[in-house]
């Protein structure tokens, strides 16, 4: 009996039970498909890491004794769709059953499922055994709720996987949540952590990707290439981390820097998206750090909140909801992208940084996806899907499954508040205090109206008041609407003006 089992670009996990032991009459099967280069436009360093992390992946297996038939995008056999590579594959091997690993993306779920229903071998899905809850468990934990709070799924996580706990079972340090410690601007000090990823040379795969015509956007920086892109390479990135870093990963966490695209952030999200790193090992290094003394509470709290909490939550929201989550607009937003967002081209300096290097490093923070460039287009009224689609091509670290929810969901407000209790809005006051963007900016972050008043500001209080009937009763909004209340007509007439002016010109800003 011949089994293929295919592996999918995002499944990269040497350790899953199915590379336990070898077996002839199994053949993993990976293909490079065109049709995964092209759901939306990616950014060119995110098709050369996952092109390279697949080939480096197939060849670690073939060095293990696995049977492995990998297609790249540039061989004759590539039949381009995933169906027909698959059915052609099947008769060419005379395989009786073909299994694959549960597809994070809800997308390729479907297709594959579809396939199934047509072909006459046998099918199966296995689990990808890479996250803590089951897809099972997190739609039951989110069909039992209207609305959900990130933070009681958190303590549920860290109750249910011991993690941070005292024996009597109670939060380590005695509350759940440090965040309120987690807030500094940064000024230089401590120095900022070197960036230690090791560097490449692949060019010559990019040349592969674009002769194949793959259309990409970003700077692909193919002879200075840092992404990891193998299991050893990722846990380096991990232990460098853990070690040097993660000290202060809490304190600066919502910090950001003109001169330092990355501070105390980790940097391992392509690697585990990809499933090289396994949440369950990066949380326990971390819980061990605090455990021997090396790093904070509130540090390695707020980094295993981040894995425990957040990424599963938002995974759990994505599969309870799919596929209706993707089209919902609460707001009914349908401004197009400005321009900029393709070339960091504006003259408002933290959004220049952010898209600048968004296209550079294909990284921007959570702080800077949230509450500058994701902010700014909330704002500013942009399309939910429309910014959902230029999240999803420019990070290398987007997935479907993580990326729709925090943009649609947390970022643009899209879902009406099922994921966040409030829209992550602010005005110029909280970049001013987090970062140095303002610095040298052609606009004055501390005036609302006027030419050169920071657009934050008008559209800030603009976004209220065209959003009161909805948002009104919401009460973490409270004190905002009596603001908004307290103010005179007169301002309240000047900032709508500005405001207005401000969308219909968003290319000119
Ligand atoms: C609008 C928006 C879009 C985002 N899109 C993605 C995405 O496509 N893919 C993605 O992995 N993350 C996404 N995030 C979450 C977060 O910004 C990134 O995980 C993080 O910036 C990755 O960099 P890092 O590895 O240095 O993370 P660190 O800051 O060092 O955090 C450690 C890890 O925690 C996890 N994490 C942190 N925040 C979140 C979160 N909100 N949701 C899920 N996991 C989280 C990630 O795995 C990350 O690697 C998005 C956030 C926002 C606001
Ligand atoms: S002044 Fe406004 S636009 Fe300029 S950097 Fe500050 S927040 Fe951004």
């Amino acid at each position: 009996m011949t089994e293929l089992r295919l592996i999918l670009g995002d499944q990269l996990n040497p350790h899953h039970s199915w590379f336990d032991a070898c077996n002839p009459n199994v053949i993993y099967v990976m293909l490079e498909l065109r049709a995964e280069t092209a759901y939306v436009l990616h950014h060119a360093q995110k098709v050369i890491a996952i092109f390279a992390a697949m080939r480096a992946f197939s060849s670690a297996l073939k060095e293990k004794g696995h049977r492995v038939r990998y297609v790249r995008l540039s061989d004759g056999s590539n039949r381009g769709a995933l169906e027909d590579n698959l059915n052609a594959l099947v008769a060419h091997y005379g395989a009786d059953r073909v299994v694959w690993q549960e597809p994070d993306e809800w997308r390729l779920d479907m297709q594959l499922q579809a396939w199934a229903r047509n072909v006459s071998v046998e099918t199966a899905c296995v689990s990808s055994e890479h996250f803590f809850t089951t897809r099972e468990q997190v739609s039951a934990f989110f069909a039992s709720r209207k609305s959900w709070r990130m933070e009681y799924f958190y303590r549920e996580m860290r109750r249910q996987h011991g993690i941070l706990l005292t024996p009597e079972g109670e939060p380590e340090g005695g509350k759940w949540n440090f965040d309120a410690e987690n807030r500094k601007r940064w000024s230089g000090e401590p120095p900022a952590p070197e960036d230690t990823r090791l560097r490449h040379d692949r060019t010559a795969l990019w040349e592969e990707i674009q002769r194949c015509g793959v259309s990409t956007f970003g700077e692909p920086q193919a002879d200075n290439f840092r992404w990891p892109v193998d299991r050893a390479e990722a846990k380096a990135r991990l232990d460098d981390f853990i070690t040097h870093v993660l000290p202060q990963f809490g304190a600066w966490q919502d910090a950001m820097h003109a001169e330092e695209p990355f501070l105390f952030h980790s940097l391992i999200s392509f690697a585990l998206n990809t499933k090289m790193l396994n949440p369950r090992e990066v949380v326990a290094a971390a819980e061990q750090a605090w455990r021997t003394g090396h790093a904070p509470l509130p540090a390695v709290e707020g980094f295993i909140r981040q894995i425990l909490g957040w990424r599963e939550y938002v995974r759990g929201i994505y599969w309870s909801q799919m596929p209706g989550y993707r089209e919902l607009n609460a707001l009914d937003h349908h401004a197009p992208l400005p321009d900029w967002f393709w070339t960091g081209k504006t003259q408002m300096r933290c959004l220049a940084h952010a898209v600048e290097q968004s296209l550079t490093e294909a990284y921007a923070h959570h702080i800077q996806r949230l509450m500058v460039i994701g902010n700014f287009s909330l704002l500013s009224g942009l399309s939910p899907q429309a910014v959902h689609e230029w999240y999803l091509g420019v990070y290398i670290d987007a997935f479907e499954w993580v990326e729709l929810p925090n943009t649609l969901g947390m970022s643009q407000f899209g879902d009406g508040g099922l994921l966040a209790s409030k829209p992550y809005v602010s005005s110029a006051s909280y970049i001013h205090k987090m970062s140095n963007y303002c610095q040298g900016c052609r606009y004055q972050y501390n005036q609302r109206t006027g030419e050169l008043a920071c657009p934050f500001n008008a559209l800030y209080w603009d976004f209220f008041a065209r959003n009161q009937a909805r948002l009104g009763n919401n009460p973490r909004l409270g004190i905002v609407f009596k603001q908004l209340a307290d103010m005179k007509e007169e301002e309240r007439q000047a900032i709508a003006e500005r405001a207005g002016y401000i969308r219909l010109h968003l290319n000119d800003l």
